[in-house]
């Protein structure tokens, strides 16, 4: 009898020793708990949503659900960006198009809200221009978020408007040129920015940018739009605008245009 006493106490003193349980071990025990690990591959497996088929070389190599903006036989998906009129850049017979210096800026006559872009560009061959002068161009995405193009070879500028930088906002990650004269690619992929009904901004625009391949610009947050004096900041704008490229001046050739319109507006 003796002996259970004993026994009897030592539990109770036990249990008067034991902390209480905090309200992070209470919870850490729920989420144990509340989480069902899976016992069969099947468990996580799905088959729904199907994501949309999309032949990669349906038109002549372009994805069948790009739109060609140029594929070298005529400038109908273009128009002169200050008055619309018809474009006066040089169609060449190579299959790219030319600035025509002084005639202005060129935009897409369709509108568009996320893209992925493809677009190649190629500076003269020779040219005794320096700086920002030398075969200046850009891809400017919903006419006013500019991803610069210029002949940067033996070619020093300041770096956040040097080639492939987000004008004035993000140096490139690398400088991926091909030699003057040879042709570069730029694969975009553009987010475009969101705002209320109050024309306060969301959501920043987003833009990643591959140059002959190599990444420059990764996921980089844009501030505004683009611009040559002074911050940027954001102003309403319209879900779909234009896609813009640059008079500048300089004698700097586009062709293969092609892009395909993101749907996906992501939270
Ligand atoms: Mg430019």
């Amino acid at each position: 009898m003796k002996k259970i006493v004993v026994v009897f106490i030592s539990i109770i003193l036990f249990n008067c020793n034991k902390k209480p349980e905090t309200s992070q071990e209470v919870l850490n025990k729920e989420v144990v708990e509340d989480a069902i690990e899976p016992t069969t591959p099947e468990e996580t497996e799905f088959y729904e949503p199907l994501p949309p088929t999309v032949n990669p070389t349906a038109q002549n190599g372009v994805p069948s659900d790009a739109i060609v903006l140029f594929d070298g036989s005529n400038l109908d998906a273009w128009e002169h960006s200050k008055d619309g009129r018809a474009v006066e850049w040089l169609l060449n017979a190579d299959g790219s198009m030319t600035v025509k210096d002084k005639s202005g800026d060129i935009r897409t006559k369709q509108k568009f809200g996320s893209v992925q872009l493809h677009v190649e560009w190629k500076s003269p061959k020779e040219t005794q221009a320096k700086g920002q002068n030398r075969a200046n161009s850009g891809v400017f995405l919903q006419e006013r978020y500019e991803v610069q193009v210029l002949d940067n070879n033996d070619n020093d500028t300041y770096v956040n408007g040097q080639v492939g930088s987000v004008y004035k906002q993000s140096v490139p990650l690398a400088k991926a040129s091909v030699p003057s004269g040879k042709w570069n690619t730029y694969d975009i992929i553009y987010h475009a920015p969101e705002f209320n009904d109050k024309g306060e901004k969301t959501k920043s625009a987003t833009v990643t940018v591959l140059h002959n391949g190599v990444l420059i610009q990764n996921h980089f947050e844009l501030e505004g739009p683009t611009a040559y004096i002074g911050k940027s900041s954001y102003f309403p704008h319209p879900e779909k605008m234009p896609l813009r490229l640059q008079d500048h001046g300089d004698l700097v050739s586009f062709r293969n245009i092609k892009i395909r319109p993101l749907s996906v507006k992501e939270e």
